[in-house]
C-alpha cells in the first residue's frame, strides 16, 4: 500500500480498495486530478525558487526541492508500504547525505487543512525518517491564494503518528479483504474516477442515495423505517412516508411525494409532469420570437470566466445548421473589451430572453453590468430577461434520472457532445494547458465544448416548450 491508497481511504474505503485491486479498465481518467497535479507543480516550483529536481539523485545532490521519489519500507512488523511524498524540502540537519535533511510537504487546494494532509505528512515522515537516517519533527502544507504562496508548519507529534498507524492498519485490513460497500455520502463520488463503475452497481441494487434529494442522512432515516431500496420507496404510500419525514417540517408531505415519484420515474424510465400553470409561461410567450442561449466556461480558483458563448436562435424551429454561435474569449481576466462585446450582443435584440442552465450566467452578467457602471434599474431590466432552465425543469418535471445536471438531462434527451467524455473540469484542464503551451488547439476544444453546452441547453428548451404544449 502507498500514500495514494491512504489518501483514498480517508475519503472512501471502497476507493482505496479499487485503486489497489480494481480493474483499471473501469476507471475513468479524472481531469480534476490532472489539474491538481499541474497546480501543485507550479506552486512547489515558486516555493523552491525553481530548484525542483526528481528522484534519489536530487536528494544526494542536496537540491532545495525533490519530487517523484518513491520510498519503500516496513511501517509495522512485516507490513510493506511505500510513500510517494508530493515534495521534499531541504532543511538544516544531518542525514545520510550530509549536513542537511528533507521534510515532507503537501499541496493544499482551498483554505482548510484536513486529515488527508496531516496523515499524508505523518505517513511520509515515518518511512522518510528511517530512509534518510534523520528524524522528522514537522511537515509543511503549501497552498496559494492569488499569487501568494502560503506555508503552514505541522508538528508531527506522537499522537498524530499513533493515529496514522492505526489508520494504516485499518487500510491494510481493508486492502486484504473484500470490496467495501459504496459510500453513503454519494457527494464524494462526483469527482471520483470510479464513479461510473459504482453508479452501475448502485442502480442495480436500488440504492436510495441514487434518488435525487436523498442524501446519507435521509437514506438512513428511510432505512430505519423499513424502506431500504428504491423499489420499496416507489411503491410506498406518499402520505405514510410524509408522516415519517417530520425533519422536513412543513414540507414533509411535499418531499414525500417527490421522493416516491422520483423513485417511480427512476425505475420505470418515464418522466412525470408536475402541473403548475406558471411553469413555462416566460418561454411560451417567446417561442415564436427569438432567444439567446448563454453559457460560460470559468476557472473558479482564479475567479476568471475565460469564455462566454452565445447561441442566437430566431425561433424554436430553426434548423441546427442555421443557428449562429458566437464565442467571446476573455483571455486576460477582467478585460472590459469582452464585457462590451457581451452587452452588445445582448442589446442587439433587446426583447429576447436569455436562456441558461444554472445560476452562474446570471451572476456573471450582474457583475459585468456593475463593472460597466449600469444603474440599478438597467441591471434589473437586463437580468429579468434571464431564464434558468435548470430551475424550470426541476419545477415542472420529475425525470427518470439520478440528477438534473446539464449533461445528464440532455444525454437523456438524446443529445451527444461532439467530443467524447467531456465535462466542465475537462474544459478547465484544456484552459490550463492553453495557458502553459499557448497552443490554439486547446482554445478550439474549449469553444467546441461550449458550443455543445449551448446546443444541449437548446435541446432542453425545446423539450420544455413542446411537452408543456402537449400537457396543457
Ligand atoms: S464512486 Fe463513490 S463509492 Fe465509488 S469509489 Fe468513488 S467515492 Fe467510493
Amino acid at each position: 500500500m502507498n500514500s495514494q491508497h491512504l489518501k483514498s481511504f480517508i475519503r472512501c474505503k471502497r476507493k482505496a480498495w479499487l485503486d489497489f485491486k480494481g480493474k483499471k479498465s473501469y476507471e475513468v481518467w479524472s481531469p480534476q486530478k490532472a489539474i491538481d497535479k499541474i497546480n501543485q507543480f507550479q506552486i512547489f516550483s515558486i516555493f523552491c525558487n525553481g530548484e525542483i529536481y526528481s528522484g534519489l539523485k536530487a536528494c544526494k545532490n542536496g537540491y532545495q526541492g525533490v519530487i517523484g521519489l518513491k520510498i519503500k519500507g516496513n511501517f509495522f512488523q512485516n507490513i510493506n508500504a511505500e510513500i510517494r511524498p508530493q515534495l521534499l524540502v531541504k532543511t538544516k540537519g544531518m542525514s545520510k547525505w550530509g549536513p542537511y535533511k528533507y521534510l515532507p510537504a503537501v499541496y493544499k487546494l482551498g483554505h482548510k487543512t484536513t486529515k488527508e494532509h496531516l496523515f499524508d505528512l505523518a505517513f511520509s515522515s515515518i518511512l522518510l525518517g528511517t530512509f534518510q537516517e534523520s528524524k522528522i519533527e514537522k511537515g509543511l502544507v503549501i497552498s496559494s491564494f492569488g499569487n501568494k504562496v502560503n506555508v503552514e508548519e505541522i508538528y508531527l507529534n506522537k499522537k498524530l503518528r499513533k493515529k496514522v498507524l492505526n489508520v494504516l492498519l485499518s487500510l491494510h485490513e481493508c486492502l486484504e479483504g473484500f470490496m467495501p460497500e459504496i459510500t453513503q455520502d454519494r457527494k464524494k463520488c462526483t469527482i471520483c474516477s470510479w464513479q461510473k463503475f459504482c453508479d452501475k452497481e448502485a442502480k442495480e441494487n436500488g440504492y436510495l442515495t441514487d434518488i435525487d434529494g436523498i442524501g446519507a442522512k435521509t437514506a438512513l432515516l428511510l432505512k430505519t423505517n423499513g424502506i431500504s431500496n428504491t423499489q420499496t420507496l416507489a411503491s410506498y404510500s406518499e402520505k405514510k412516508l410524509g408522516e415519517k419525514l417530520s425533519k422536513f417540517n412543513d414540507q414533509k408531505y411535499e418531499k414525500a411525494s417527490i421522493f416516491v415519484k422520483q423513485a417511480q420515474a427512476y425505475i420505470s424510465g418515464k418522466p412525470y409532469y408536475i402541473f403548475n400553470k406558471n411553469n413555462t409561461n416566460d418561454l411560451l410567450e417567446k417561442k415564436f420570437s427569438g432567444f439567446f442561449i448563454f453559457d460560460i466556461e470559468s476557472n473558479p480558483d482564479d475567479k476568471h470566466d475565460f469564455l462566454y458563448g452565445f447561441l442566437k436562435i430566431n425561433n424554436l424551429f430553426t434548423k441546427k445548421e442555421d443557428l449562429v454561435y458566437e464565442p467571446i474569449l476573455n483571455l486576460k481576466n477582467n478585460k472590459v473589451e469582452s464585457y462590451r462585446q457581451i452587452i452588445k450582443i445582448l442589446f442587439s435584440q433587446k426583447e429576447w430572453p436569455v436562456l441558461h442552465y444554472g445560476e452562474t450566467e446570471k451572476i456573471a452578467i450582474i457583475n459585468i453590468a456593475k463593472k460597466l457602471n449600469f444603474s440599478f434599474e438597467e441591471i434589473d431590466s437586463l437580468t429579468s430577461r434571464f431564464i434558468d432552465l435548470h430551475t424550470l425543469i426541476r419545477k415542472s418535471w420529475i425525470l427518470p434520472l439520478k440528477n438534473y445536471g446539464l449533461k445528464t438531462v440532455s444525454n437523456w434527451l438524446g443529445f451527444e457532445w461532439v467530443q467524447k467524455n467531456v465535462s466542465g473540469s475537462k474544459a478547465l484542464y484544456w484552459w490550463i494547458q492553453y495557458q502553459i503551451t499557448e497552443n490554439e488547439i486547446f482554445l478550439q476544444k474549449i469553444i467546441q465544448y461550449n458550443k455543445d453546452d449551448c446546443l444541449a441547453t437548446f435541446k432542453i428548451a425545446k423539450y420544455l416548450i413542446k411537452n408543456h404544449l402537449k400537457k396543457n
